[in-house]
């Protein structure tokens, strides 16, 4: 039986369906679960609430991708607009706008769930079979250096200058023509995302996929959850048409993302004991631009492909980081990149010769690190989220540190000059400029910070009095809810986390499909 997509514009009635298992979220949780229990012969309906775009639609534009394909038009942000959030909102979740880098877990960290948070049975040897097949299907190879573009041949030459660890990033990339747009979709179906793999795979065993459909909130009858009640959104303006969409399954799956999985549980009363929306983790990034003689054109080339953890184990209380470098395209430049008025529209001017190093702290492994928090402006199906997340001088000093290590690299490198991402930047023009970076200001809006790396508000572990969801990602409370998708991640990764989300909804949909047919 084939399945079909729809989207909002073919909804013109209220619609109550029934299904196997309601996956609300088509990103990398939800496209791999869904893949694995329509395989099994369930009968799954998806819901997505963004878009259905595909490579027709993707023109290489900043300018269209943000706006069409990226949490709140890319501008998400933390309540103090102290950290933007970049976060994927079209059918693939991130996997259809992210940049390809492709890390197994590191095993510390599966130990640490382990040790720390009580999550059983997820170990390296059992996710093991589980990312051999992924690799395998999404097509997960070595990019190696000599196809590397020139921002990251410049990282790997600082890293090989200064004696710091260094390695190639694996992509999910078949027949990559280096375009270098892979953050506002790929227009040649190079990257295997969900959205040209899994996704269109479970559509032909039978998946029923609604785009454009915002799941509100979850109907509970005691510890089950009954019904699934969406907003059917026009798929032009992004507004609801006033349309529902209930569906009726045995079973939920929430895999909006962290972020969106805890506001859904919250909207629909589920607030486990107070810990949905706790322990939200966003690998925070500073930027530090270097600007070089060459052209380095960041905007070409396969984006991110070189990366070291020579900093990401600090010893006790301190912040760890992972180095890597983002493209730069002139919108994401403009809005990550520092300064104002004359001075900013010369750096944007110089955008071809820039480097950016960026480096992505490791949030939620030390002791006291517990990370952000979501939560609802008001009591409505309706109300808005909220994102805290309290930046502490742990995090500041982690930050001035990186930038520190990042700055000298670019030198290493043979950058004439380096920016810190100060509202008032400090310019360092060689290595002995580094240490004006200690006494600059080390404050929210003061220096800008960013995230593309949400983890956590739906904690797994081993005990109802301090997690979300248990070791087989079932809600503590409920008999037949799960959450799969990067929410329920204890801590961060230091990696970045789309193949361990793949990997834990690939291991994970064993106990999805046996709680169809009663508990597993
Ligand atoms: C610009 C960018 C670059 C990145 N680069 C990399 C990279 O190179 N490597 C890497 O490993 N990671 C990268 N990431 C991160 C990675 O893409 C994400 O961690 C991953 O996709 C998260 O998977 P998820 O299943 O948790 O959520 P998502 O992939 O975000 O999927 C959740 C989906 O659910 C939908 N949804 C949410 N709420 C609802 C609702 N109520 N009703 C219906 N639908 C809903 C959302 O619209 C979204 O499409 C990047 C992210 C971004 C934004
Ligand atoms: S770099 Fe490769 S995967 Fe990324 S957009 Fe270009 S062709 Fe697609």
């Amino acid at each position: 039986m084939s399945g079909r997509i729809f989207t909002g514009d073919e909804l013109t009635e209220d619609r109550v369906v029934t299904c196997d298992v309601c996956v609300v979220g088509s990103g990398a949780g939800g496209g791999v679960l869904g893949h694995e229990l329509a395989r099994r012969g369930l009968d799954v309906v998806m819901l997505e609430e963004g878009g259905y775009r595909t490579r027709r639609d993707f023109d290489m534009k900043e300018a269209t991708a943000y706006p069409a394909m990226y949490q709140e038009l890319a501008n998400r942000a933390t309540d103090d607009l102290a950290i933007s959030i970049l976060q994927g909102r079209t059918v693939g979740g991130g996997t259809t706008v992210n940049w390809c880098a492709s890390f197994r877990t590191p095993p510390e960290i599966l130990q640490r769930w382990r040790d720390v948070h009580g999550v059983k049975g997820l170990d390296e040897a059992t996710l093991a079979p589980h990312w051999d097949w992924l690799e395998e299907r999404l097509h997960i190879r070595d990019w190696p250096i000599e196809q590397a573009n020139r921002n990251n041949q410049l990282l790997w030459e600082g890293l090989g200058k200064l004696g710091y660890s260094r390695g190639t990033v694996k992509r999910n990339v078949k027949s990559c023509a280096a375009l270098g747009v892979c953050g506002l979709g790929c227009p040649t179906d190079a990257k295997q995302s969900m959205l040209v793999t899994l996704i269109p795979d479970a559509v032909e065993q039978g998946m029923r996929l609604f785009a454009n459909v915002s799941a509100r909130r979850l109907e509970l009858d005691g510890s089950r959850v009954v019904a699934v009640h969406a907003d059917v959104l026009d798929p032009r303006t992004d507004r609801p048409t006033g349309k529902r969409l209930t569906v009726k399954p045995k079973v939920t799956a929430v895999c909006g993302g962290a972020i969106n999985s805890p506001a859904l549980l919250l909207r629909s009363g589920l607030d486990g004991r107070g810990l949905v929306g706790k322990r939200l983790f966003l690998h925070p990034v500073v930027i530090s631009t270097g600007r070089f003689r060459e052209r380095v054109e960041a905007f070409f080339g396969a984006p991110l492909t070189v990366y070291s953890r020579q900093f990401i184990d600090r010893g006790p209380g301190k912040l760890g980081w992972l180095i890597e470098v983002p493209p730069i395209h002139p919108v994401l430049a403009s809005v990550t990149m520092p300064g104002f008025g004359a001075a900013h529209q010369e750096l944007m001017a110089q955008l071809p010769y820039a480097n950016a190093v960026i480096s992505i702290t490791l949030d939620g492994v030390q002791p006291g690190d517990v990370g952000g928090t979501v939560s609802l402006r008001g009591e409505s199906e309706y109300s808005r989220l909220k994102v805290e997340y309290p930046l502490t001088d742990f995090h500041w000093e982690g930050f001035r540190e990186a930038l520190k290590v990042a700055a000298r690299l670019q030198f290493a490198a043979g950058a004439e000059q380096v920016l810190s991402p100060h509202s008032s930047p400090v310019v360092m023009r060689s290595e002995k400029d580094v240490a004006l970076l200690d006494p600059a200001p080390y404050a929210p809006l003061m220096c800008r910070v960013a995230s593309a790396h949400q983890m956590g508000g739906c904690a797994m572990g081993g005990s109802r009095e301090t997690s979300v969801v248990d070791s087989t990602l079932r809600y503590w409370d409920a008999d037949n809810l799960f959450v799969v998708d990067g929410s329920v991640f204890p801590t961060a990764l230091g990696v970045n986390p789309m193949q361990t989300i793949l990997g834990v909804a690939h291991w994970g949909s064993q106990h999805v499909a046996a709680a169809v047919g009663g508990r597993s």
